[in-house]
């Protein structure tokens, strides 16, 4: 029997295929080239261009698993996993990210799962080529984890809803053209009262309040936007009126999933960019990745990194082919984040000084990982979801 040196890399294993790993590498040319480059000016201006949609739109990276009909690729979510794990990769800005994938990932899919085909003609289309940019409006400064808590209401009056409330947090809250927006649709509210409403940003009464300032992603714009008798025709109605609690449930499921997947990509470029400086930077004679304290550090980054892939890829496994996921999803969601922060942090003290300037984008991956055991649902939320799927 000959024993193979196993060096870390693998042959592709499911649930991808060749067509995916040619995607990988398509995507990888594209960020490291178009993306990576201007990472450091974006982070400073607060936000990257508009037209970086277009682009991405133009090489069909918007689309990928939307119908071709619709001006998608026509591809599954496994070949969108691959966009969002190589954009952190390869472009290392959690706010390039959250901004691209805000639209593509979290506004649309509600609009293509529950949306009339003349509301998919309207926001889905344009969207996919970049033209309309969408928001997702769930939380309100009053409610974030108590989803069914929202008090933003709206009222039918003849074939229009008229909406009154606020949204905050909102990725892309600045620029969406338009925003899915849940809303109480009945005065109690709650599981059985709220409904998804598609606004837009020039509706009277629709005022884009503030553009937040924050710890990370700088270059994301998050915003907070305020109604005020904001006056909806009811065919901007997405699905069924009341039936929204199942809406928001459907999108948590991916949201959370890009977020695992994001992570796994962050952490490998950390790991890969730590490994680079602990072979050059030298201290007491010798580079530092010779020093143990080092190399187990490294190895420990390495640990968390595949422990996250290999709960993530079976979430993802799951989710693909249909199954119920929440339980995977959940703990790849949970695992990834806390994973990310703790791996950057490690790669910062590993880089030294050097790590906390700006320069090595490292003090960046801390700021920007933080953001992700609060974001798509907290830890606390995670592991309630976990200990009711035990029975408790
Ligand atoms: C940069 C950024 C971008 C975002 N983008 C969007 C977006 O595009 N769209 C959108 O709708 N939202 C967005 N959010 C909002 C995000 O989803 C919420 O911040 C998150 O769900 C938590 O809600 P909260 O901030 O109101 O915290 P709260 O719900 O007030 O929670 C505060 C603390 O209490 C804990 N807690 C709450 N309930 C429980 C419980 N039952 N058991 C134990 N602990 C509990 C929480 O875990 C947390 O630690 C974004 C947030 C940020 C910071």
């Amino acid at each position: 029997m000959t024993v193979v040196k196993d060096s870390g890399t693998r042959a592709v294993l499911p649930p991808f295929g060749e067509e995916h790993e040619e995607l990988r590498e398509t995507v990888q040319r594209f960020v490291a080239k178009e993306i990576a480059p201007h990472v450091d000016e974006w982070e400073q201006a607060r936000e990257f261009p508009r037209e970086l949609y277009a682009r991405c739109a133009e090489l069909g990276f918007l689309g990928l698993k939307f119908p071709e009909q619709y001006g998608g690729q026509g591809g599954t979510h496994l070949h969108d996993a691959i966009w969002v794990e190589e954009l952190a990769h390869s472009g290392g800005s959690g706010g390039v990210a959250a901004g691209l994938n805000a639209h593509a990932s979290i506004a649309m899919p509600p609009i293509f799962n529950f949306g009339s085909e003349e509301q998919k003609q309207r926001w889905l289309v344009p969207g996919i080529a970049g033209e309309k940019i969408g928001a997702l409006g769930i939380t309100e400064p009053g409610a974030g984890s108590d989803v069914a808590g929202i008090s933003t209401i709206a009222k039918r009056v003849g074939d229009t809803y008229v909406v009154n409330g606020a949204k905050t947090f909102i990725t892309n809250g600045v620029r969406a053209d338009f925003l899915v927006c849940a809303c109480k649709t009945s005065e109690e509210g709650g599981h059985g009262g709220i409904s998804f409403l598609v606004l837009e940003r020039e509706m009277p009464g629709y005022e884009v309040a503030q553009k937040l300032e924050k710890m990370g992603w700088h270059s994301s714009d998050t915003g907070e936007i305020s109604f005020s008798d904001v006056e909806v025709p009811a065919e901007n109605l997405l699905g069924e009126e009341n039936g929204g609690f199942k809406l928001i449930m459907a999108n948590f499921a991916w949201e959370r999933l890009l977020m695992a997947i994001g992570a796994i990509g962050g952490m490998q470029r950390l790991i890969e960019t730590t490994v680079a400086y602990a072979q050059e930077r030298e201290a007491f004679g010798r580079p530092i990745g010779k020093f143990q304290a080092i190399r187990h550090q490294v190895a420990e980054m390495a640990l968390k990194a595949e422990t996250s892939r290999a709960l993530t890829y079976n979430a993802l496994r799951l989710f693909h082919s249909g199954q119920d996921c929440i339980r995977d999803v959940s703990m790849a969601k949970l695992v990834t984040q806390r994973s990310l922060l703790e791996v950057a942090d490690q790669a910062l003290q590993i880089h030294g000084g050097y790590g906390y300037m700006r320069e090595y984008g490292i003090e960046r991956a801390v700021r920007d990982a933080r953001l992700g055991p609060i974001g798509g649902g907290t830890d606390e939320i995670m592991k309630e979801i976990l200990g009711k799927t035990m029975g408790l």
